[in-house]
């Protein structure tokens, strides 16, 4: 018998609310995280109700201390490197060499986010350079931002934050690359379009004062969005051979089902809608669908069978 219903290959805001449905549920559930969440470096997480403007390591606490209330719930920090398919269920390895069985897996590993190669942009990422004007742009609302994209993405991230404020500076980081449409809607809104590479963000521990382009000028600000790249956190999906979108996401159903059976995804790493709540909702939604793949298999909590 498989000594876990469950196991979760992280820990963080969709993998520990799957955790909570899942031990609600009666649950053995095997938890293995080793905890690098995306937005651990921000001071505060925004956006997310009855926790809003919380640190992201104090929501992380809380989370950790509901969910061990539930005693089928095991929390263990670890990172898997192996994951099969084996009869009956799955088989995951650690980097300690540990080896777990469960009937049912869930990976709510999240996604890495890749650092633009530009002096300063890790220091201030997730504190002054953001990703997302709902996590972060009421808190900058009004102030002088500059957006660090190009192209399509630039005219897209131009629209958007300009509901956020009308002062802002967009830096290309080499030739514009817009269509004349995209470049009258941004002259028409007065956007100041900085073509010349960017040297460094200067920045007070990680507090964005500056842009120094490769002219030496110093453009002024006080903070920037960008958009950076963003592969799986782990490669353990493409490993039990997940069906990726185009976009590096795990294809899965709204209720975490990938292409493999038995095998469920949640959180970041199936959807570009990256937010703590979407996160926790993803997460408890894959939950109850592996809780119903069990009964309708027929496997019932052990828990009250032990009482019975
Ligand atoms: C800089 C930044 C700031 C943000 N600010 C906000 C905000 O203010 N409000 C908001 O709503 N959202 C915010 N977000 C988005 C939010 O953080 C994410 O949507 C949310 O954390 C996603 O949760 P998740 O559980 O899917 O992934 P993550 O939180 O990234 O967690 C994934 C977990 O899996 C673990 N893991 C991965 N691979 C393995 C492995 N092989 N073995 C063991 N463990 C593994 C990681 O260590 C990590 O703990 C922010 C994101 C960023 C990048």
């Amino acid at each position: 018998m498989n000594p876990y219903d469950v196991i979760i290959v992280g820990g963080s805001n969709a993998g520990l609310s799957a955790a909570m449905t899942l031990g609600r549920s009666l649950r053995h559930v095997l938890v293995l995280d080793n905890n690098q969440p995306c937005n651990r470096q921000t001071p505060h997480s925004h956006n997310f109700l009855t926790r809003d403007g919380e640190t992201p390591a104090a929501m992380a606490a809380i989370a950790r201390e509901q969910v061990l209330h539930y005693p089928t719930v095991k929390l263990q920090t670890a990172t898997v490197v192996g994951a099969t398919a084996v009869e009956d269920g799955f088989e995951v390895t650690t980097a300690a060499g540990q080896v777990f069985q469960s009937r049912k897996l869930l990976l709510a590993t999240g996604l890495k986010d890749e650092m633009l190669p530009i002096p300063g942009f890790a220091e201030c990422w997730g504190i002054s350079v953001l990703h997302c004007p709902y996590c972060h742009g009421y808190e900058v609302h009004g102030q002088k931002i500059g957006l660090l994209a190009n192209g399509n993405m630039a005219a897209e991230l131009v629209n958007l934050i300009y509901n956020w404020s009308r002062d802002l500076v967009l830096f290309t980081n080499g030739p514009a690359d817009f269509t004349a449409e995209q470049a009258a809607i941004m002259h028409a809104r007065n956007i100041q379009v900085v073509e010349m590479p960017i040297a460094e963000l200067e920045h007070h521990n990680g507090r964005l004062y500056a842009v120094r382009t490769t002219d030496g000028a110093s453009h002024a600000l006080e903070a920037a969005f960008a958009r950076v790249p963003f592969r799986q956190h782990s490669d353990l999906a493409a490993k039990l051979g997940c069906t990726l979108t185009d976009m590096g996401l795990i294809q899965a159903t709204e209720f975490g089902e990938t292409n493999v059976p038995g095998l469920f995804a949640a959180g970041d790493n199936t959807t570009l809608m990256r937010q703590v709540a979407s996160a926790i909702a993803n997460g408890s939604k894959a939950a109850a669908w592996i809780n119903k793949e069990l009964i309708q298999q027929g496997i019932y909590s052990q828990v009250v069978a032990l009482q019975e």
